[in-house]
């Protein structure tokens, strides 16, 4: 038999499938290690075929099957031909996301742990063993008394000879059991809720349909219970269900209500995983021993069979569209899954994104709503603030007087309250007034961010730190102007107005290392009162019934970002963070600070008006020619060599003018640039940035342009980024 073979080298030029003689035992899916171009290395058996173009003296064999059953399930394999051919991806590439490489490179093992066990009564053992042998009668007596004794244990206190030879005599016997890694904390079994008969329509709806659904329910409004119960269907059906998040370490909540909800049948799947934890909780799903897969982006390729739902929470989550290479959209890889498992794709989230939204309107997904928060609470209050007037009233603080009122009246009220700025660090620039000097990153063409706490600069784009400046390098004035707040200058200023009150910061900053969000969320949910401060990740799916104000510092910092987003991240960041507010009595309330107070965006969130949103802005992408009405494809050159990433620049951006005399019109728009963010890391940054109307074909030419390898020259080429930084 003749194998098709594709091998693990990141190379274009190999990007094909290659022809083995099959060993015995070699089935498509396995991991093989075969000769290639005078190494050997690792391959993927993809085919297993009787045909070969290759003259019989040409073809090689197969050195070794690397496994007796593949890893590489048909449906998986069958998805890596898909997304390839869809997303213009190498198969090699696409198989390394299917497989962790904890999986792949074998570099990961199961840990088992041994135990020890008497094997004959107490009398027989002694007797085989005889009077003689001191420790090994030590031990029987041990294991007689005990049941059974670690290993280990055992090693230590009777001496490895005694152990073995028991072993060997077949008087002890040595039990293998797997050690997990990572531990499940002790769940609480919680009392099921009984469904409302709003979620219990939803349920109905979408329970072994073949179809996508957008469930668009307020937050708070009880989704996640909702997907829970779709989930318990599928698991009573004997199927397995995918479940994911924009990233589980963000939301220990979600992790203890699915686990004790679904004791034993959880694996999770996420970035902050060792690779042994990976390992393990990979192979429990690949040996079906989990049944329900909660995750992050990448667990959408979790071995799991038989899947009777696939849930994307958040759906309108920018973490979904992975930011570098390989570069995939999770979306598109569910709903793959779902027709070839023929089961219900649920997208969930309080402000669907405009593509989706539009997508159920004009019917390919079906719409359910959930429109009302549980126990008919009231959503909170959101009241605009004008901090221009507030600054003409005489007031620089970063906090107006209305914020300042409602957060004192939650402080007295015993409750919690949420302070939201989307910038970490003190001030984020510092710049000498004499004479204009803004310190910069020596690797990246971007402000330094003032962090007071370590008296360091920080660059944000590559992590590079320097130390903070006494004066100016330039012209020596001590005059330092310090730019926007971020999180640290916060609780900073907190601390002198409530210094009594518990005050926690979450940022990057605070988070690092393993369960850095847990400590956090888990003390600020057991200490009222207090205020939490942080960036967006405050504002995912946390449900802490106690927080009653929630404060939006600087709702602009987003709105002014020049992308075409800007405006429905706005709207969906507003909404998310503010609907932490009241979710368990009806004393919620939210104040949002802003310069522009009378922008669409803020009027039609604090009305919780998403369709009011949804018109307005779609209308606006309509007549300006943006997505969903087009497609825009940029094409990011980099380089540490400014010449040499120009003149990339420059041949694909000629290539690219024949594609404009070839599509006339549908392009709308072909621009070369530099990027926005000029230098990063020490690299210079061009782009193409093209618009056209939706065309595959369109696409795929734009892709070939740029297909091709420059020395030193990185070449990156995405639909829709997420930023265009
Ligand atoms: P969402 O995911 O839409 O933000 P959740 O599922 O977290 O909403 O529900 C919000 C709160 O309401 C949670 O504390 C949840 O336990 C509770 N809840 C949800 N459904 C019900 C129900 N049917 N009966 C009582 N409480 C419920
Ligand atoms: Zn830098
Ligand atoms: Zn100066």
């Amino acid at each position: 038999m003749i194998a098709k073979v594709v091998v693990d080298i990141p190379n274009d030029a190999v990007d094909k499938v290659f022809d083995y003689i099959a060993l015995d035992d070699t089935e498509v899916g396995m991991r093989v290690r075969v000769p290639f171009a005078g190494r050997t290395v690792l391959g993927y058996v993809i085919e297993m075929s009787e045909h070969t173009t290759l003259e019989s003296d040409k073809l090689k064999t197969i050195i070794k099957n690397l496994e007796s059953v593949p890893k590489l399930k048909p449906e998986i394999l069958k998805l890596c031909l898909f997304l390839a051919e869809h997303f213009f991806l190498r198969l090699s590439d696409c198989i390394k996301l299917a497989l962790p490489s904890c999986v792949r490179l074998d570099n990961q093992h199961a840990q088992n742990k041994y135990t020890l066990s008497l094997s004959y009564d107490i009398d027989t053992a002694i007797n085989i063993v005889g009077k003689r042998a001191k420790n090994q009668l030590a031990l029987i007596a041990s294991l007689n008394d005990q049941g059974d004794l670690d290993f280990q244990k055992a090693v230590e206190l009777f001496g490895r000879t005694a152990v073995n030879s028991l072993i060997e005599k077949g008087i002890v016997l040595k039990n293998a059991s797997r050690v997990m890694r990572l531990s499940y904390s002790e769940s609480k079994q919680t009392v099921k809720n009984v469904l409302t008969p709003t979620q219990q329509h939803a349920v109905n709806t979408i329970k072994n349909q073949d179809r996508t659904f957008l469930l668009q329910g307020v937050t708070g409004s009880g989704k996640t219970e909702v997907y829970m119960t779709v989930i318990e269907d599928a698991l009573a059906q004997g199927k397995t269900a995918i479940m994911l998040v924009p990233e589980i370490s963000l939301t220990p909540q979600m992790m203890n209500r699915f686990n004790s909800r679904f004791p034993n049948q959880i694996a999770v799947l996420h970035s902050g995983l060792s690779e042994g934890e990976r390992y393990d909780e990979w192979d429990r799903i690949f040996t079906g021993e989990a049944r329900v897969v909660l995750g992050a982006r990448s667990a959408v390729f979790a071995p799991v069979e038989n899947l009777g739902v696939i849930i994307i929470d958040e759906e309108h989550d920018s973490s979904y569209v992975s930011e570098s290479n390989p570069r995939y959209d999770t979306h598109a890889v569910a709903e793959y899954r779902a027709r070839y498992n023929k089961c219900p794709l649920v997208l969930g989230s309080a402000t669907p994104s405009l593509d989706s939204y539009k997508l159920a309107l004009d019917g390919k997904y079906t719409l359910v709503k959930l429109p009302e928060r549980i126990n008919g609470l009231q959503m909170p209050k959101i009241e605009i603030v004008d901090m221009l007037s507030e600054v003409l009233n005489g007031n620089v603080s970063p906090f107006s007087k209305k914020l300042l009122s409602k957060l004192t009246e939650c402080i007295e009220n015993k409750k919690q309250a949420i302070l939201f700025i989307n910038r970490r660090g003190f001030a984020s620039f510092v710049m000498c007034r004499e004479c204009g000097y803004r310190a910069k990153c020596d690797d990246c063409e971007v402000s330094l961010v003032y962090h007071k706490e370590d008296n360091e600069l920080k660059c944000h784009f590559c992590g590079k730190r320097y130390r903070m400046l006494t004066n100016c390098p330039n012209c020596h004035s001590t005059n330092i102007k310090y730019g926007a707040l971020g999180t640290e200058r916060v609780v900073n200023e907190l601390r002198q107005i409530f210094p009594d009150i518990p005050i926690f910061r979450m940022d990057n900053d605070t988070t690092r290392g393993k369960d850095g969000h847990k400590k956090i969320l888990e003390q600020f949910s057991h200490t009222t009162p207090s205020i939490l401060v942080g960036t967006q990740m405050i504002a995912k799916g946390h449900d802490y019934p106690n927080v009653a104000f929630v404060g939006i510092l600087d709702a602009d910092v987003s709105l002014y970002n020049s992308d075409y987003k800007s405006n429905e991240r706005t709207f969906q960041l507003v909404t998310q963070v503010a609907g932490r507010a009241g979710r368990k009595n009806n004393d919620g309330y939210v104040v949002l600070q802003t310069y522009a107070p009378k922008h669409y965006v803020y009027r039609f969130a604090s009305n919780y008006d998403f369709e009011g949103f949804y018109d307005r802005e779609i209308n606006l992408r309509k007549t300006t020619g943006f997505p969903p009405y087009s497609n825009i494809l940029r094409i990011l050159v980099s380089s540490v060599s400014d010449n040499r990433a120009k003149e990339t620049i420059k041949k694909i951006y000629d290539r690219a003018v024949k594609l404009k005399e070839l599509y006339g019109k549908d392009i709308i728009f072909l621009q070369a640039m530099p990027s926005p963010v000029k230098r990063i890391q020490t690299k210079y940054r061009y782009q193409l940035l093209t618009r056209y109307a939706p065309n595959d074909k369109i696409t795929k030419d734009f892709y070939d342009i740029a297909d091709f390898i420059e020395k030193d020259v990185s070449i990156f080429v995405e639909i829709n980024p997420n930023n265009l930084r």
